[in-house]
C-alpha cells in the first residue's frame, strides 16, 4: 500500500499505478498487528534489532530507510502518532483501522487502481516490464513491479510464501526459511498445569552451557510452551544463521538477587510462616502453581511443609528459581510466527531502493526479504520503509 502511495507521489502525471492484494479487502494482516493497535514503527532502529544473515547490508538499507522520517511521513499524511515505552510507535487513535483507512484515503486520492480478489499465481518478464497474471486469468502489464507480498508467516493473513517464490523462480538466492518471532513448544512435563498463567522474569536462551542471549519481560505458559514477548524474541535466535544445537531456555524470576541472598530470604519468610505448606508459602511470593513447580523441579516434593527444609534445600529452591530451565525448545509454527526469518538474500538488491541488481524493474520488499525485527515496531518500520524507497523509485527511473 505504501509502495503504492509513493510511487504516485512520485510519478509523472497520467502514471497508472496498480496495486494487486488477493484477499478481499486491502490491510488485513496491518488490521492484527499490536493486538489491533499497529505498532506501526520504532524510533530505535538500529542493525540489532533485526535477524539476518547480512548485518552490513541491513545497516546500509536501514540507512536510507531512516532518511524517509517515517513519523513524519505518517504526520504527514493525517496520521498523528504517539511514542510508547522504548520507541514504539503507535497511531494516536490506537486504533489500527486508522492506519489502514488513512493509507486507503491515500491511495483512492491519488486514483491507485487497486485490484482485490486478485490472486496472483505468476510474474513474467516481458518486453521492457513484467506480465502479472491471476490464478483466475486475468493479467496486468506494468513497467516495474514492487513485489510487497510478504514471507511464510502469518498464512491466515493472505500469507503463504508466494512472494519467497517468486524471488526464487526469478533466480534470487535465498537464505533458508524460519518462522521468527513466535511461541516455543517445550517438554510437556516441565509446564504441566500452567497454561494461561503469565510471570515476569528474564528468559536466558542457552545452547548446551553456553548463554546466548536474554530478554526481559512477561512470559505466559499455554499447554504447549512457553510464549509472551521475551520468548518470541528469543525464538529469533533458533535461525540456522546462529547454528544453536541444543537450545534450552532458562527463566528467573528472581533476577535482582543473588542465589544465596535469595536463599537467606526465603529462609526467613518461611520463619513467618510456621508450618505452611508449598501452596501456602508461595502465596504472595510468586503465583502458588509456578513456585509448586519449581519446588517440584528441584525434587523438593518429600516435605509437605516448610518446616523440614534444610539449609541446602533452600538453597536449591533459589537456584530453581533463579535457573528454571526448560528443553526440546521447538518453534510452533508459520500460523503464530509474526513474521519470516531468511529470505532474499540482500547482496541482490540495491540498498537505496530494493530492486533487483538483475533486472532493476522488480522490486523485493518487506518480510520477502533476509531481514527479520524485533517486536516493538521493527518489522512494519522495515516493511514500509522498503515499501517506499521502492515506490519512488519505481516511479521516477
Ligand atoms: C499477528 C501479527 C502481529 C504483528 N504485529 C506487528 C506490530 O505490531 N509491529 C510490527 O512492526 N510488526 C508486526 N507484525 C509483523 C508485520 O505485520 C509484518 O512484518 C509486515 O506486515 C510485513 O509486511 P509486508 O508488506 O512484507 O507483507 P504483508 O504485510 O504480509 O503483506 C503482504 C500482502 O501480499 C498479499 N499477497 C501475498 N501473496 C499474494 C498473491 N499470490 N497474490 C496477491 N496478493 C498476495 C497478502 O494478502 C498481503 O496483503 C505482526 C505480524 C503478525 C502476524
Amino acid at each position: 500500500m505504501v509502495a503504492a502511495i509513493a510511487a504516485a507521489e512520485h510519478a509523472p502525471q497520467g502514471t497508472e499505478i496498480i496495486l494487486l492484494e488477493q484477499n478481499s479487502k486491502l490491510g488485513k494482516k496491518l488490521l492484527a498487528t499490536g493486538n489491533g493497535r499497529c505498532n506501526l514503527d520504532n524510533l530505535y532502529c538500529t542493525t540489532e534489532r533485526y535477524f539476518t544473515s547480512d548485518p552490513t547490508r541491513v545497516t546500509e538499507m536501514l540507512q536510507h530507510i531512516a532518511q524517509l522520517h517515517l513519523p513524519n511521513w505518517f504526520l504527514t499524511h493525517g496520521l498523528l502518532c504517539r511514542e510508547a515505552e522504548d520507541g514504539r510507535l503507535y497511531p494516536y487513535s490506537n486504533q489500527a483501522a486508522d492506519v489502514v483507512n488513512i493509507l486507503v484515503y491515500w491511495l483512492e486520492r491519488h486514483q491507485v487502481q487497486i485490484n482485490t480478489e486478485f490472486r496472483i499465481s505468476k510474474i513474467i518478464a516481458k518486453e521492457q516490464g513484467f506480465l502479472v497474471h491471476a490464478e483466475d486469468g486475468r493479467s496486468f502489464y506494468g513497467d516495474a513491479v514492487i513485489c510487497a507480498m510478504g514471507g511464510n508467516a502469518g498464512p491466515q493473513f493472505g500469507t503463504e510464501g508466494f512472494g519467497i517464490k517468486t524471488a526464487f523462480r526469478t533466480g534470487c538466492s535465498m537464505e533458508p526459511l524460519y518462522p521468527c518471532l513466535v511461541p516455543l513448544k517445550c517438554n510437556k512435563t516441565q509446564i504441566q498445569g500452567l497454561s494461561g498463567i503469565r510471570v515476569k522474569a528474564v528468559a536466558t536462551l542457552y545452547d548446551g552451557t553456553q548463554p546466548i542471549h536474554w530478554e526481559n519481560g512477561e512470559i505466559q505458559f499455554t499447554d504447549y510452551g512457553l510464549s509472551g514477548i521475551a520468548i518470541m524474541q528469543l525464538s529469533g535466535w533458533l535461525g540456522p544463521q546462529h547454528g544453536i544445537k541444543t537450545p534450552s531456555i532458562e527463566l528467573n524470576l528472581f533476577p535482582q538477587s543473588d542465589t544465596d541472598t535469595l536463599a537467606k530470604s526465603l529462609t526467613k519468610r518461611a520463619s513467618l510462616l510456621p508450618g505452611a505448606s508449598v501452596q501456602t508459602y508461595m502465596t504472595g511470593l510468586i503465583h502458588p502453581q509456578i513456585g509448586t513447580a519449581v519446588w517440584q523441579a528441584q525434587q523438593l516434593c518429600h516435605h509437605t511443609s516448610v518446616d523440614t527444609l534444610t539449609e541446602l534445600d533452600w538453597l536449591k529452591l533459589a537456584h530453581g528459581l533463579q535457573h528454571w530451565t526448560f528443553t526440546e525448545l521447538e518453534p510452533t509454527g508459520w500460523k503464530n510466527a509474526q513474521t519470516t526469518g531468511g529470505g532474499v538474500a540482500l547482496h541482490q538488491l540495491y540498498p537505496h531502493s530494493f530492486a533487483l541488481k538483475e533486472n532493476p524493474r522488480m522490486y523485493f520488499v518487506g518480510e520477502t526479504v533476509d531481514c527479520a525485527g524485533y517486536c516493538g515496531g521493527y518489522n512494519l518500520h522495515w516493511a514500509f520503509g522498503s515499501g517506499i524507497l521502492a515506490g519512488i523509485d519505481a516511479a521516477t527511473h
